[in-house]
């Protein structure tokens, strides 16, 4: 049998870290995958001497490697969504299958991608586009085959986890935490896409398809970032038992799919709480496995090289096979995905915590909880915290804050109570709410 030929696309962290595993464990994956593999074309546009190149290709045109007719499988790592889009349209064109680790690539492309490749009858990989070396998209689309998903929920930007561990375990601010991970390497240059949520969002919505085998569906995506959580929140959130998540959510409701990330104060006791730094992980709610975790890391050459090489064996293991015999991209052909309703923040129910900054004057606290409950919102837990005791933490002195966890409602109703706080003479500053799971 022909060595099957592999063309990397990008030779930075992800593209070296390839490159060197699958050197390194070559025998064990050509045993794993029933037949011997090689890299044998790469494209890069700067020389790489620290890597083992010797009988490799270069070209420092990436469209070389996807129009080389011995390249079997194209493994796109460029990120970003130009030219990575045409690329990989073209390597479908040309009739290869393609391995990608390009999150947002999927998330805002893949509908037309997966597309193309089922009408050419060639596979699209992606494993490493959520969660880097955790194998949540084998996971939902073939472990858990069985399930009707009826939620995941998952910490699927390790930028963003670092930053609130930090800021919780060191009572940092955001702003000091976001440049040392900028330093350390954790986030980029320009941090927009991890801390305003936008990366973690490009992954909910491909954990969503498979889990609801819906196609993409980036622009209904509800996206919140960390930027505005303040230090005292974090501090009274673990006062209260829960810690503060950057979480991305997606449900399966009688109304409709919800599909949301944005903090969220989670019981410090779940498993999922307890994922801190820049670890990733995955909760799945299926209806006959019940609750299932997955956790590793979200990042990194090698983890992230574990996902892309486990995409390659699978392609080579099959590639004598009808094409009837791969997993398709989203677990089912694009024919029988149904486009389900996603709701509006504005219709997901949720519990909340809210912090309202009042002036230290009798009957406040029965002002705010009579607004509550006249909305038909039910208190959970109250903590009422001086300005003194928060020394450090950003309450201005002679002010309360009454904090408040609510039980589950309809967001609108909530928002609405909301503003009739703020009008309140005795609330002095606009109210901060953030999004309370359970996971139960
Ligand atoms: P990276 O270090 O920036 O590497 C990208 C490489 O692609 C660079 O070497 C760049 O070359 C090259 N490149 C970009 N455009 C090119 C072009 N037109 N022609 C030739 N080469 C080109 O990025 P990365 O971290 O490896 O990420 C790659 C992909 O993996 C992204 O989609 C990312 O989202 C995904 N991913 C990364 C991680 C991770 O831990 N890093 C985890 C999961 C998924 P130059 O150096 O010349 O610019």
């Amino acid at each position: 049998m022909n060595v099957i030929k592999i063309g990397i696309c990008g030779l930075g962290t992800v593209g070296a870290g390839v490159l060197t595993v699958m050197q390194r464990n070559a025998d064990l994956l050509n045993r794993r995958a029933g037949r011997a593999m090689r890299v044998s074309h790469v494209g890069t546009r700067r020389p790489k001497p620290d890597l083992n190149t010797a009988d490799i290709t270069l070209s420092d045109d990436i469209f070389a490697v996807v129009n080389d007719p011995d390249v079997d499988i194209v493994v796109e790592l460029i990120g970003g969504y130009e030219p990575a889009f045409e690329l990989v349209m073209q390597a479908i064109a040309n009739g290869k299958h393609v391995v990608t680790a390009n999150k947002a690539l999927i998330a805002v492309h893949g509908n037309a991608i997966f597309t193309a490749a089922e009408a050419k009858g060639v596979s699209v990989r992606y494993e490493a586009a959520v969660a880097g070396g955790i194998p949540i998209i084998k996971a939902l689309r073939e472990g858990l085959s069985a399930n009707k998903i009826e939620w995941l929920a998952g910490i699927i930007n390790g930028t963003g986890n670092y930053i609130l561990t930090e800021m919780r375990d060191k009572g940092r601010l955001f702003a000091d935490v976001l440049a040392d991970a900028q330093q350390l390497g954790y986030a980029e240059a320009d941090p927009t896409f991890d801390v305003e949520g936008i990366d973690a969002a490009h992954k909910l919505v491909i954990l969503a398809s498979l889990a609801f085998a819906m196609p993409l569906n980036i622009d209904n995506c509800f996206t919140q970032g960390i930027s505005a959580v303040a230090p005292q929140d974090v501090t009274l959130a673990t006062e209260l038992g829960y810690r503060i998540k950057h979480l991305g959510i997606a449900r399966r409701t009688a109304k409709g799919i919800e599909m949301r990330v944005h903090p969220t104060l989670i019981p410090h006791r779940r498993l999922i709480a307890n994922v801190d730094g820049v670890m990733n992980a995955v909760l799945v709610k299926g209806d006959a496995v019940d609750a299932t975790l997955y956790y590793g890391a979200g990042a990194g050459a090698e983890p992230t090289a574990s996902s892309v090489i486990a995409d390659i064996v699978d392609l080579v293991r099959l590639s004598e096979a009808p094409y009837n015999a791969q997993v398709l991209s989203l677990g089912e052909s694009a024919d029988t995905l149904v486009e389900h309703r996603v709701l509006s923040i504005n219709e997901i129910e949720s519990a909340y915590y809210l912090r309202v900054m009042v002036d230290d004057k009798p009957g406040v606290l029965s002002h705010i909880t009579q607004i509550l409950s006249d909305s038909g919102i039910s208190i959970d837990a109250v903590l009422q915290k001086e300005s003194d005791q928060h020394q450090g933490h950003g309450l201005p002195a002679g002010h309360v804050a009454v904090v408040l966890i609510t039980d589950v409602i309809v967001e609108a109703i909530f928002t609405s109570a909301v503003k009739n706080i703020e009008a309140l003479d005795s609330v002095t500053d606009t109210v901060t709410f953030i999004r309370v799971e359970s996971l139960a």
